[in-house]
């Protein structure tokens, strides 16, 4: 069984006090036994968040790192300094990044083999452009960042990996994929993975559906055979609606 996993990815929004405030109202209205609820925020907040949410089940984790671990990259944060502030989860590879900061695939990786080197549990985000939709090419873009992103990486860490599929034309635009078409790239997915590493690995990796998911349609997705949760942006900015959506899952 795949405990569901339900993330806020927050992005460049909320000051620290606002990030507080966010979990003494989500507290204790989110710990549904068997969900997992984890909230991705800015660098500047994960320290005063780690101590916020002590003494309940919901996890910390950061958007990005630096796939090295220490070294002369001016501005830059590392897996090993996100462990130490209690951190779980770092998401690796989101579409903003490849598309804005140059993240390749090959970056990617790294960031995986930086993530376990520092007991950090990755979220991989996958995704094709909408032009890449539209030429039919979804499932030979996913393969490509699927076996990027896992290059090297052992089975025992494999299944430990959480991948969001993100259809890069359905992040903030309100134009979600249906669950049924989400549902067959993320089944494709899983495919990938039990091609790399066999049934075991495959069926125990969480895949997660990202790309305007709202307390409205996240039912839905969860009802999908494969889909073990959500990746979730502007929904996930307030907490009634970050509660709905725990509750959805
Ligand atoms: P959205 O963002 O829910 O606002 O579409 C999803 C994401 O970028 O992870």
């Amino acid at each position: 069984m795949r405990a569901p996993i339900i993330a806020g990815n927050w992005k460049m929004f909320k000051t620290v006090s606002e990030a507080k405030a966010f979990i003494e109202e989500i507290k204790g209205k989110v710990e549904i036994e068997g969900v997992e609820c984890v909230i991705c925020a800015p660098f500047t907040h994960l320290h005063a968040l780690v101590d916020a949410v002590q003494g309940t089940r919901i996890k910390i984790g950061a958007q990005n790192m630096h796939c090295e671990d220490c070294g002369a990259y001016t501005g830059e944060i590392s897996g090993v300094m996100l462990k130490d502030i209690g951190i779980d989860y770092v998401i690796v590879g989101h579409s903003e990044r490849r598309a804005y900061f140059a993240e390749s695939d090959d970056i990617v990786n790294k960031k995986v083999h930086a993530a376990f080197r520092n007991q950090l549990i990755p979220i991989v985000c996958v995704g094709e452009k909408l032009g890449e939709r539209e030429a039919g090419d979804t499932k030979k873009v996913i393969k490509v960042q699927i076996e990027a992103a896992f290059q090297g990486i052992s089975a025992e860490q494999a299944e430990q990996v959480v991948v969001a599929y993100e259809p890069i034309w359905a992040i903030g635009t309100g134009k979600a994929s249906t669950p049924q078409d989400a549902n067959e790239v993320i089944a494709y997915i899983r495919d990938l993975l039990k091609g790399l590493y066999g049934d075991h690995v495959a069926g125990a990796v969480r895949i997660q559906y990202g790309g305007s998911v709202k307390p409205e349609n996240v039912a839905e997705y969860m009802r999908q055979s494969d889909i073990d949760g959500a990746l979730v942006g502007a929904a996930s900015l307030h907490p009634a609606s970050y509660i709905q959506l725990v509750e959805g899952a």
